[in-house]
């Protein structure tokens, strides 16, 4: 054990710094099962704590890497043997629930679905929602700027964050906490934090504006024969229900079925369509929602539009419909598999998706392609199996995916981020006047290089 950590650990005690088979008995991430490597695991339980331990780690140089709840996709919290993990763990707490302002603020370890819960017995709504609700913090959240399923209606978490609070690389506590909408007095700092992966600084605190509890969840499962249906749905759908419309999640057919298969999740409509989108609207007036529903469904399986539709009237059975989107287990028991987000207009997808698959298939004649998407945000995951258990197939894959995207106007990362993952392609999405700009900010608000080094650039 370092000089450092020894130290650390006399003077705050193994409760909050780990060491040892406290560190290896953990996962590396949701993804990677293999221990996580680090010197330590820190795990301040207040901001002045952790501002205390990062000026030490700044003035030793020692790098830092923080961890939420480890459910990034872009390998952005890994780290090695010499880094020292910054855990939020500890700081879970919400503070205020400000049910004048419509307002949460919450220490920024506090997982996703825990305040998704809390406001709800509130009667509020946190709109922010993804499959990795149950384990992903709203810091980690934060810094990666998460989008999820319901941004057509409510946005992306930039949108939602209010206020916020950071740690520093030399351990100032900057806070911009705030609870208004309107705040115009300088520079909108807090906006720094937000999207930078951890490299600015360690969120601990955010507020978050919240909305009222939806009355009524419509939700359906319909099938189209063509892409050009599920762009005219989506089109149908935002006239029929306007801003009632707050998930349109795309899955291509390919996927569905491979989800579906034997000894997966039962399919809730047959699994020969070639697209299935799941949609959902949401309201304030329950009789009058689901008749608006109900039309527009109805009106678009007269005009052709959709070929099937399934509605569930329950709880369980809407559960059903959304785990075969969000839970891709099948799919990830192929290895390697590996998982995309990339943005690109709407009008490109169809001809963007054939050309990856065309490549992936003149590459890897035994592979496999799986698309799904929030396509109303212009965003497609995929996921691609070559099916020759060779890792080092990943760049080749990359160059089939993220290559044609800058032709597109489209991004390499879409919800994701960047993190060590994607590096290389940054500049496919990214001027270089726009990279050094990021640059020289990272050089100003952390001169030693010492959060998250490497992640993003
Ligand atoms: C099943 C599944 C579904 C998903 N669906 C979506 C989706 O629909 N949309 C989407 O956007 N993402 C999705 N994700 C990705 C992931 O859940 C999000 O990126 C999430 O916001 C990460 O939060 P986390 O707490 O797990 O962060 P971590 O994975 O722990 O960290 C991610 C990055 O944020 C940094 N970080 C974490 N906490 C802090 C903090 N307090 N201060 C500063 N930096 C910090 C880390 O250093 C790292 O750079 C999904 C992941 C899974 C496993």
């Amino acid at each position: 054990m370092s000089n450092f950590v020894n130290k650390l650990l006399s003077e705050y005690g193994a409760r909050i710094v780990l060491t040892g088979t406290a560190i290896t008995n953990r996962a590396s991430s949701y993804w990677d099962p293999t221990p996580i490597a680090a010197k330590a695991i820190i795990r301040p339980s207040s901001v002045e704590e952790l501002s205390e331990i990062i000026k030490r780690c700044n003035i030793a140089q020692q790098i830092v890497v923080t961890h939420g709840g480890l459910t990034g996709c872009a390998k952005a919290a890994d780290t090695t043997a010499e880094h020292i993990v910054i855990s939020l763990e500890r700081m879970t707490d919400i503070e205020e629930i400000d049910e004048i302002s419509g307002t949460i603020t919450m220490q920024a370890g506090a997982i996703l679905e825990n305040i998704q819960k809390t406001v709800t017995e509130k009667g509020f709504y946190f709109p922010l929602d993804l499959g990795a609700r149950g384990s992903c913090t709203v810091g980690g959240n934060a810094a990666t700027n998460a989008g999820g399923i319901n941004v057509i209606r409510y946005g992306m978490m930039r949108n939602h964050i209010l206020g916020l609070e950071a740690v520093m690389a030399d351990g100032t506590i900057v806070s911009s906490m705030n609870k208004m909408i309107k705040n115009n007095a300088g520079y909108d700092l807090k906006q720094l934090f937000i999207g930078s992966e951890g490299t600015l600084g360690i969120i601990t605190r955010i507020t978050v504006k919240l909305e009222m509890a939806p009355k009524s969840c419509a939700t359906a499962l319909v099938a189209m024969d063509s892409f050009s249906k599920v762009t005219s749905f989506l089109k149908h759908m935002r006239h029929a229900a306007g801003p009632r419309l707050s998930a349109y999640e795309v899955m291509w057919g390919s996927y569905y079925d491979a989800v579906t298969k034997e000894g997966w999740h039962s399919a809730p409509l047959t699994r020969n369509y070639p697209y299935y989108v799941i949609v959902e609207c949401t309201g304030s007036h329950p009789q009058s929602d689901e008749i608006v529903f109900m039309e527009a469904l109805e009106k678009a399986l007269e005009e052709n539009i959709i070929l099937d539709a399934i509605i569930p009237k329950s709880e369980s059975e809407r559960n059903s419909v959304w785990t075969v989107r969000e839970n891709f287990e099948p799919i990830m028991e192929n290895n390697p598999m590996f998982l995309y987000d990339v943005s690109l207009p709407i009008k490109h997808m169809e001809s963007y998706i054939q050309e990856v698959e065309d490549n992936v298939m003149a590459k890897w004649p035994k592979g496999d392609s799986y698309v799904i998407g929030h396509i109303a945000d212009g965003n497609l995951h995929l996921m691609i199996c070559p099916r020759t258990g060779d890792e080092s197939l990943h760049e080749k894959s990359n160059e089939i995916v993220y290559g044609p995207l800058k032709e597109l106007g489209g991004s390499v990362s879409a919800e994701h981020g960047i993190g060590n993952e994607k590096k290389a392609w940054l500049s496919h999405s990214r001027s270089q006047i726009e990279i050094d700009l990021m640059k020289s900010l990272k050089k100003t608000m952390d001169p030693n290089n010492i959060l998250n080094p490497g992640v993003i650039f």
